[in-house]
């Protein structure tokens, strides 16, 4: 079998769950030999019944007690329960939804082992939806360790095992080596065929954590490698020299508030960038509410003085437009020209400001990922601007850059990332941190509710209301689909017009409709013509209603930390007492603990921290939040330790050998150039 060879060659595949492989990324052996897993479990441990502990997770051995008893729980769910004895005891086991359990225990002499974690009901011990293993069966995983991959729906573990297994016996080629002996020696690592074996299938759990360690240490070095190699490579381009940044002061004494002095250091970090040669590459991390758009105006205001064009990039359609609204009332008054793209533009409006563009008479341009297709010829772009930088990919970022020949460019972000870790990952940017709020902004109050108390904030909503507030309330993706949200987002402005709403006007926004819907919605609600405002979270990025102070989460459990505080940072923004208001499950742990932290601070950085904390260890760190390449194997959070070694390690290749020329480094220096040009055209 060799690495190009397709999936279906192995036992056990055919057409129909290949396509669940592909789902998954992988169609070849290669493919399926690095995907790599999550962790494992360790079923080593098989305890007798009578010694079973409250939370612990094990293998129990034994023959069933009883048959299977069927049954349909109140809320429809099917139930499977039996019993099993191990001469120490007995206990019980429960399958919800799990049709399959059925014909893995059909086979009524024969002895079992049960996986899984243990719970006391009613003094006996139980286990629920534990993983079944016939004693017999030859094939058997129980009682060794078992790797965990990340998988789809449809695809069992145990699928996925097998087929890696296979892979991994009956490969026949060497695996290409990227790491050179040397390095491999100096930082104590083992060889990649042994690697990949052992991650798939460990012996030991030393042999397990060695093999991953390895891996993670590979993937982060290729990383390092690429980034550092892109920061090289923007510092050898030359960018446009904007000499007259001192007009910026003319554009914040018109403004109709005094800049904060975290705004005022970061307009300077950026000016000093702008007057240099050598691109900017800069990041601008700042809290929700914290000013962002005003240093990026005024950014844009210097290079347009000096004659130049500037591009400022939103996620959504609502957001861009809310910056073409806010850039055009800051710019006009100066003559300078703002121009508008979107996906959702009439043709003859498009074509209207792709001229305005092209023949450079705007030198203001906002948009949504409209302005970074091929057919948009900026005249002389002299700086991009990419809001909300988590939203969007390296790719994209790197596009817009590479639309003026040598732009400066600026990011800006909410979701801010430690300190430590932005050092390490965003080692091609710069970064400017925006930490204070514009003053007599009030303290969020934030409150996380079950159902029992929903009338009685209703009523206290319909008060602020009455007051003339504004509320936003937001549903969560049920599903992760539009149609979906959308419904579920009409039958609730059903359900609050026809109730507790009764009289008041409620708008309604989602991502099915059309872009002039949206728009119009917006406007209404930001003229204060909508008093409440039912939105899925098309709603999360940047939209600035001063006079909204009311924003209800329902199923607030559905939310990662850094969301609900993105949805949370919509109210707040002018000078009157705002809340933020959580419907949602706290049955698990975890949502629990999200809501909590919620209650407890408005602190963007600290409520990122926190947000890695609770993720934790099992759980993938979110990249695509942060727009890098996604890790297969490492995490940023809990592999630190391996991330700065290969800090070291990259500093160390790139001082021997900057362009990764020695032969040694050839397959290396592939694959960074592969992951990366993935992300953009930055290498060439
Ligand atoms: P974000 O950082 O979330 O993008 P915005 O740029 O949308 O924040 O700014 C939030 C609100 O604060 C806007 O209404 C903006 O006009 C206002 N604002 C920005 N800077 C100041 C300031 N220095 N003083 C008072 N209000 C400000
Ligand atoms: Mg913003």
């Amino acid at each position: 079998m060799l690495l190009s060879d397709s999936v279906q060659y192995l036992k056990g595949i055919g057409e129909k769950r290949a396509e669940l492989f592909h789902k998954l990324g992988i169609f070849t052996v290669e493919d399926l030999l690095y995907h790599l897993p999550r962790g494992f479990e360790d079923r080593t441990n098989i305890k007798d019944i009578s010694d079973l502990a409250e939370g612990e997770t094990v293998c129990v051995k034994g023959v069933l007690a009883m048959g299977l008893r069927k049954f349909r729980a109140r809320n429809g769910t099917w139930v499977i329960q039996t019993r099993l004895s191990d001469g120490s005891g007995v206990m019980q086991l429960t399958w919800f939804n799990a049709p399959y359990v059925e014909k893995s225990l059909e086979d009524p002499s024969a002895e079992y082992i049960f996986f899984g974690r243990v719970s006391y009901r009613r003094m006996s011990p139980e286990m629920v939806n534990p993983i079944i293993e016939k004693v017999d069966s030859g094939t058997s995983k129980m009682g060794k360790i078992v790797p965990i991959y990340p998988a789809t729906g449809g695809l069992q573990q145990r699928s996925i095992r097998d087929a890696v297994t296979q892979a991994v016996l009956k490969l026949g080629e060497k695996l290409p080596e990227s790491l050179p002996e040397e390095i491999r020696q100096k930082y104590n690592l083992i060889d990649i065929e042994r690697a990949i074996r052992s991650v798939h299938m460990p012996e030991t759990f030393d042999d397990f954590y060695t093999a991953r360690r390895r891996l993670v240490f590979e993937e982060f070095l290729k990383l390092q490698l690429g980034v550092a190699t892109v920061k090289a490579h923007k510092h050898k381009q030359s960018a446009v020299v904007i000499e007259n940044v001192k007009c910026i002061a003319d554009f914040a004494a018109s403004l109709p508030f005094e800049l904060t002095n975290a705004q005022k250091r970061v307009i300077n970090e950026i000016s000093a960038d702008l007057k240099n040669s050598v691109p900017m590459n800069r990041l601008v991390q700042g809290d929700v509410g914290s000013g962002k758009t005003i240093v990026a105006a005024a950014s844009m205001f210097a290079v347009a003085k000096s004659g130049y064009q500037s591009v400022m990039m939103a996620p959504t359609e609502i957001l861009a437009e809310q910056h073409f609204a806010g850039l055009k009332k800051y710019f006009e008054p100066w003559g300078i020209k703002v121009a508008f793209l979107s996906g959702g533009q009439k043709a003859k409006e498009r074509r209207e400001n792709l001229e305005l563009i092209e023949s450079g008479e705007a030198s203001v341009i906002v948009g949504t990922h409209a302005v970074i297709t091929d057919k948009v010829n900026f005249a002389n772009l002299a700086l991009s601007i990419t809001d909300e930088q988590h939203r969007f990919g390296v790719s994209q970022r790197t596009k817009l850059a590479g639309k003026g020949i040598n732009s400066h460019t600026l990011v800006m972000t909410a979701t801010p990332i430690p300190r430590t870790l932005s050092l390490v990952i965003y080692g091609d940017l710069d970064i400017s941190i925006i930490d204070q709020l514009p003053p007599g902004r009030k303290e969020i109050k934030t409150i996380a509710l079950t159902e029992a108390r929903r009338a009685k904030m209703y009523e206290f909503i319909l008060q602020e209301l009455n007051k003339g507030r504004q509320a936003y309330f937001v549903c969560a993706l049920v599903e992760d689909s539009d149609a979906v949200s959308a419904k579920a987002a009409t039958d609730y402005v059903k359900r609050l017009s026809n109730g507790v709403l009764r009289g008041k006007s409620v708008g309604l926004l989602h991502g099915r409709m059309k872009s002039f819907e949206k728009e119009d919605i917006m406007k209404r609600f930001a003229a204060g013509e909508i008093d409440a405002l039912v939105a899925t979270t098309v709603i999360e990025v940047g939209v600035d209603v001063p006079n909204a102070t009311i924003m209800v989460i329902e199923n607030a459990e559905r939310f990662g930390l850094s969301q609900l505080h993105q949805l949370r940072g919509r109210v707040g923004r002018g000078a009157e007492q705002s809340y933020c208001i959580m419907f949602g499950d706290q049955k698990s742990g975890v949502a629990k603990e999200r809501m909590a932290v919620m209650c407890e601070t408005n602190d963007g950085f600290k409520i990122a921290e926190k947000d890695l904390e609770i993720r934790g260890p099992g759980e993938f760190f979110g990249t695509r939040q942060h727009g890098l390449p996604e890790m297969k194997i490492g995490n940023f959070f809990t592999d630190m330790d391996i991330l700065k070694e290969t800090q070291g390690a990259a500093a160390e290749i790139l001082k021997e050998d900057p362009m990764l020329e020695n032969k040694k480094y050839d397959i290396l220096n592939r694959e960074v150039v592969k992951t990366f040009n993935k992300v953009g055209d930055v290498l060439n």
